[in-house]
Formats: C-alpha cells, structure tokens, sequence
C-alpha cells in the first residue's frame, strides 16, 4: 500500500505473490529533466553537454512506467525547474498517473509565480543546502538569505527534505543545518557524501570519520537519512530485502537513457518500444534481472 499524498507505504508480506505477476517497473525512477543549471558547484556530477527531455515523450513514459507498478518518480537535473515545461510536467504526471511527484532543486527559482503553478502536482520536494552562511555562499554563489526565504515559501506547497552533500567544508556545519532544517519544518535531512567527479574527489577517510562521530552524538528533531553511495557502513534503509537493483530502481538522463545510477557509465536508450523495454534490455546488458 502506498499514498502518494502523505508518503505513508506499508507491506503486505503475509500476501505470497508468485513472481511472474511482480511489477516490472522499478519502484523509483529518478529523471534529469535537463542538463542545463545557472549555478556551478564544483562538486556537481551532471553532465555537462546540452540534452533535455521532451514533455510529450516523458508523459508517455511516465503513463508507462506508472501502469507497471512504478510508486514514484523524483525530476532533477541540471536544475529541472530551468526545463521551459517543468510546471506542466509535473501536473500532467500528477493528473494522468497515480505517481508521487518529487523534485530536487537548488531552491533560487522557486518563486511565488512557479509554487502557485505548482500547487496540487507535487508530493515533496528536495533542495540542496551545502553548509550554511558564507560556505554556502561560497560554494552555490547565490545569497544565503534568499535560500532561506525560499525554503520557507516551498514549505507551504509540499512537504520538504534537505539535501546536503557532506564534505570538508560542510561536515563541520551538519548542526547548523540541521537547525536550519528543524526551523523549516523539514521533514528529512538527507546526508549526500561526496562522490568524486572530474573536478573534485570523494569525501575522505577524516570527513567519514567526523560524520560518523556526528550521527552517533547529534540528536536532530529531524528524519536523518544518508545515501548508498558514500555510506561507508552506516545503516541505510533496506525496506524490501528481495528487491534488488533495477527492480527497486533507475535513472533517465536528459538524453533518454536508462541507467542503473545517475553516476552510472553505462546505460541504454529508450527507443519506440518505450521505458519499460529499455529497462529490460538494460537488465540484460547488466546481469541485474532479479
Ligand atoms: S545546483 Fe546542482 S545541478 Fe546545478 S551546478 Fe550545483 S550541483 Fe550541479
């Protein structure tokens, strides 16, 4: 059982489905709208050549990926809201599918005119706050002072997670923003260590140890949660054990292809035979069919 509007899920495990009636959509889909961002983090791992989706081609996917058993898809980038459909996008799949919409955004362009066309499509929305004051001025280049009142705004339409990458200039402002997050009324703050990319490299051995030693100490009135990768051990949930890979989830880039991560090298593109077959042959290519 999933409710898209509230988030809350529960499983039915005293119910034995045989396998062959399994859905075969993943149960999440992430999608990068569009590679294009106003913003230069050096950490960011999007690609950086020109590509975004068509809306028409997405909510032919969407429409697909919803009809086989998919629970959720999360837009991002690039900055999805920089996508000159992003409104429309995200009311057409929250009008024709039973998909929970969600949205990761730097946060600068959520301004009243785009929350209001907004308003009804959108289940939560992530917003990335590296560090706060000056370090986060120093990494996004955008005001702090804006962000804050834009996380307030957002607020109001959705409920909200923060999002923060964790390196050696924001692991020592983890309670600043966890504050931040509390004041908000955020409902998770989501640990991102960072990965490496072609400018930058991944979180090391002291930034690890610093964050371990937070999570045992801190005590946040806010949901904490980390990613897979980077998690060095730390307790990511597992919800359902038998659900592995590319059964529990993938990524769409802005060119169309399916692939087991955003950071992922590899991938396939979806043709006219649609989203689910490309997962398919992206199972094959993988060796992930389970
Ligand atoms: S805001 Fe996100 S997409 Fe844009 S440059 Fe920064 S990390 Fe990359």
């Amino acid at each position: 059982m999933f409710d898209r509007k509230s988030g809350f899920n529960a499983l039915l495990d005293e119910v034995q489905i045989p396998p062959e009636r399994w859905s075969k959509a993943p149960r999440q889909v992430s999608i990068a709208l569009t590679n294009l961002c106003d913003l230069h983090c050096s950490y960011c791992y999007a690609p950086k050549h020109r590509a975004a989706l068509e809306a028409d081609v997405l909510g032919g996917w969407l429409t697909e990926l919803d009809a086989a058993g998919c629970l959720g898809v999360g837009f991002g980038g690039g900055e999805p809201t920089l996508h000159p459909a992003f409104a429309e996008i995200c009311r057409s799949a929250a009008r024709d599918t039973e998909l929970a919409i969600t949205f990761t955004t730097h946060g600068h362009r959520l301004v009243p005119r785009l929350l209001e066309q907004l308003c009804g499509s959108v289940h939560f929305i992530r917003i990335s706050v590296d560090g706060v004051g000056r370090t986060y001025e120093r990494l996004r280049g955008r005001p702090f002072h804006d962000l804050v009142a834009r996380l307030h705004d957002a607020r109001q339409l959705a409920p909200l997670g923060i999002n923060v990458v964790i390196n050696a200039n924001t692991i020592d402002e983890l309670d600043a923003v966890a504050a931040l997050a509390m004041e908000v009324g955020a409902s998770e703050l989501l640990l991102l260590p960072q990965q490496a990319t072609h400018s930058v490299g991944a979180a090391d051995a002291a930034v690890t140890r610093k964050l371990k030693s937070w999570l045992d100490n801190a005590k946040p009135d806010v949901s904490l949660a980390i990613s897979e990768a980077g998690a060095q051990g730390m307790p990511t949930c597992d919800p359902l054990p038998k659900e592995k890979g590319l059964m529990s989830y993938v990524h769409i880039d802005a060119s169309g292809h399916v692939r087991p991560s955003s950071y992922a090298l590899e991938g396939v593109a979806i043709d006219k035979a649609g989203a689910i077959a490309a997962i398919d042959r992206l199972r094959a290519v993988t060796g992930d069919a389970n």
